[in-house]
């Protein structure tokens, strides 16, 4: 499907859950965020039907996240039925890499081998001051099972003015040894409502610190609907990305919607929801209608983030956590 800038749109991403069970300060506060009651969210049937509808539409490509996607209960069970859907060729998750050990021999089974794991500092103490949880060990150990099972790993790293920057290094090593994308993002308004303001280290700084320590920094093309630049260094395996989600210069190459877990979707991630697809569901309506639904609002697609974040209705104090936005 095309939108009105021309753009192909065949990526959805769904947040199975708005829960979390981690406390990551730019994400939301120490006590969490009101969570939505189970009958609100989704149910794996209707997320099932609605990536049936999607496939048909040309969509490819499904991300699950969250909050914390192996969080849910039976998710496994939603990665199964989704396997079987001939359209979906790319399945990815997004996840803290916490509790999904046990699952790695299934996922292998299912095909289902692209997930980024989320990682913003290599210092356990930083770690447990950005997540506010004692999770270090068990995520880094995760993330060396996937990588020598053969998964395809990113690693995203929110970056910090004042947290965490001394981390860009350390973590850009990993890429030496793993075959693995790290990617550093920028900071978004969206934790909850704690911070209206950031003070931002930006692609651009970030980008300063990777010349400063690798002179012969490649830069790499992009592919269709990524959102990270990708840098390579001469003889390591894996790759470095500078995601500007703050900056927001990846827009006009944006390829995707998101659905939160209650059925709500964004068609970028500065606008505040543009329709609940689970309230026109639960109304009774067909399947040929929920698809000129899509069809309308991938039309309406606003062209940029800057533009979607002026069309909205909320106050900017409003931003929601990225745990409930499905990040
Ligand atoms: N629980 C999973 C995880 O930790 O990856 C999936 C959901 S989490 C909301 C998805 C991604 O959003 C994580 O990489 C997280 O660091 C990022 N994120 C959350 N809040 C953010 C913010 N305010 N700015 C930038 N990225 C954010």
């Amino acid at each position: 499907m095309k939108d009105s800038f021309d753009r192909t749109i065949d990526y959805v991403r769904i947040a199975v859950t708005d829960r979390c069970n981690l406390r990551c300060f730019y994400c939301m506060p120490a006590e969490g965020i009101p969570y939505e009651p189970k009958a609100h969210l989704l149910s794996y049937e209707e997320i099932t039907r609605l990536l049936k509808v999607l496939g048909e539409l040309g969509f490819q490509k499904v991300r699950f996240t969250g909050g914390e996607p192996f969080l849910r209960k039976d998710f496994m069970k939603l990665l199964e039925n989704t396997a079987t859907l001939d359209d979906f060729t790319s399945i990815h998750i997004t996840s803290n890499g916490t509790l999904l050990q046990r699952h790695i021999a299934r996922l292998k089974e299912l095909g289902i081998t692209k997930i980024n794991l989320s990682i913003d500092s290599l210092d356990k103490k930083r770690f447990h001051k950005i997540t506010r949880r004692d999770d270090f060990e068990k995520v880094m150990q995760t993330f060396k099972l996937l990588v020598n099972n053969g998964f395809k790993i990113k690693l995203n790293a929110v970056i910090m003015k004042g947290i965490n920057t001394q981390d860009i290094i350390p973590l850009a090593e990993l890429a030496k040894d793993y075959q693995v994308d790290v990617r550093f993002i920028e900071e978004m308004p969206f934790n909850g409502g704690y911070k209206e303001n950031l003070e931002m280290y930006s692609a651009r700084d970030i980008y300063a610190d990777l010349n400063a320590h690798y002179p012969n920094l490649v830069k790499l093309p992009s592919k269709h609907g990524d959102t990270a630049s990708l840098l390579a260094v001469p003889g390591y395996k894996g790759n470095i990305g500078v995601i500007a989600a703050f900056s927001r210069t990846f827009c006009n190459t944006c390829n995707r919607l998101r659905i939160s877990s209650k059925g709500e979707i964004k068609s970028c991630l500065y606008d505040d929801g543009v329709f609940n697809i689970r309230d026109y569901m639960r109304s009774g309506v067909s399947d040929e209608e929920l698809a000129d639904k899509f069809r309308e609002i991938v039309r309406l697609k606003p062209k940029d983030g800057f533009e979607a974040e002026k069309l909205r209705k909320a106050p900017k104090k409003a931003m929601q956590s990225m745990s409930s936005i499905g990040g």
